[in-house]
């Protein structure tokens, strides 16, 4: 069964977390508290601090959630919760902010500037700070066709032609889906010609969430892909020379017996 799917959240359940501190995966934590305050007139937050009981780690990231996460039980006419995230619920799904961001959520074959910009915008997004997010988004593809040195400049303006730099990538990384270059190249917004001005309408929250997921998915395929194809056939020819050789000494074993 494949279980990769897991690592991608901060929260796998109610026990089991991917430690931002340590970086391990799966280790279990603590709640060791939890705040209220009031976000605005109706709106309350909660907060949540949760340990890493990773022996040497035993350190504190704050989550924030419009939600209350915790099971609650009423005690002598009294409402209490308990000191833990209920079962089943998606604990992720329901945070708004957590510190430090997830980012480590990225694979860290991306590169860090890249992944960097990727977490900002989705932290902005989910605290509704659209404008925030689009830069951020647009930076980091920004910063992805520089790291790759694939930025086309149109000659007339001087200034980085979107599409062309889009393609230009696309033709350094062939074994990536063409498609969702193709996707990337199509963002209406980033090919117009006054990007560098600053000037461009923020995208709203469902488009946002399209253009981070797809970017996700564009830097997964082009750096984490391929290193984990080439792990694969590592450990198969280190399986294949193991097994030649275990085959082969059994035969010198057979030999000696002789
Ligand atoms: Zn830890």
């Amino acid at each position: 069964m494949d279980l990769s799917h897991l690592d991608k959240k901060y929260f796998i359940d109610a026990h089991k977390y991917n430690c931002p501190f340590c970086k391990r995966n799966h280790v279990t934590y603590s709640m060791i508290d939890h705040f209220e305050f009031n976000w605005g007139d109706k709106k309350i937050c909660h907060g949540y601090l949760i340990k890493c009981n990773s022996d040497g780690c035993e350190k504190v990231s704050m989550h924030l959630s419009f939600k209350e996460l915790r099971d609650g039980y009423v005690e002598y006419s009294r409402q209490r919760y308990n000191n833990q995230f209920a079962d089943k619920i998606d604990i992720d799904g329901s945070l708004f902010f957590s510190q430090p961001t997830s980012y480590f959520v990225l694979d860290n074959r991306i590169p860090e500037k890249v992944r960097e910009l990727v977490y900002e915008a989705e932290n902005s997004r989910k605290s509704n700070y659209l404008v925030g997010a689009s830069a951020c988004l647009r930076k980091a593809i920004y910063e992805l066709l520089e790291h790759e040195k694939t930025i086309i400049k149109n000659q007339k303006t001087g200034y980085a032609d979107y599409q062309a730099s889009i393609k230009s990538l696309k033709e350094k990384f062939p074994s990536v889906a063409s498609e969702l270059f193709d996707a990337l190249g199509h963002i209406q917004e980033m090919a117009s010609d006054n990007v560098h001005e600053g000037s461009w309408e923020a995208w709203d929250s469902p488009k946002l969430r399209f253009i981070i997921e797809l970017t996700k998915a564009t830097l997964h395929e082009m750096y984490v892909v391929p290193e984990e194809r080439k792990e694969r056939l590592g450990l198969l020819g280190q399986m294949k020379s193991a097994f030649s050789n275990s085959k082969s000494t059994s035969s010198k074993n057979e030999e000696e017996k002789k």
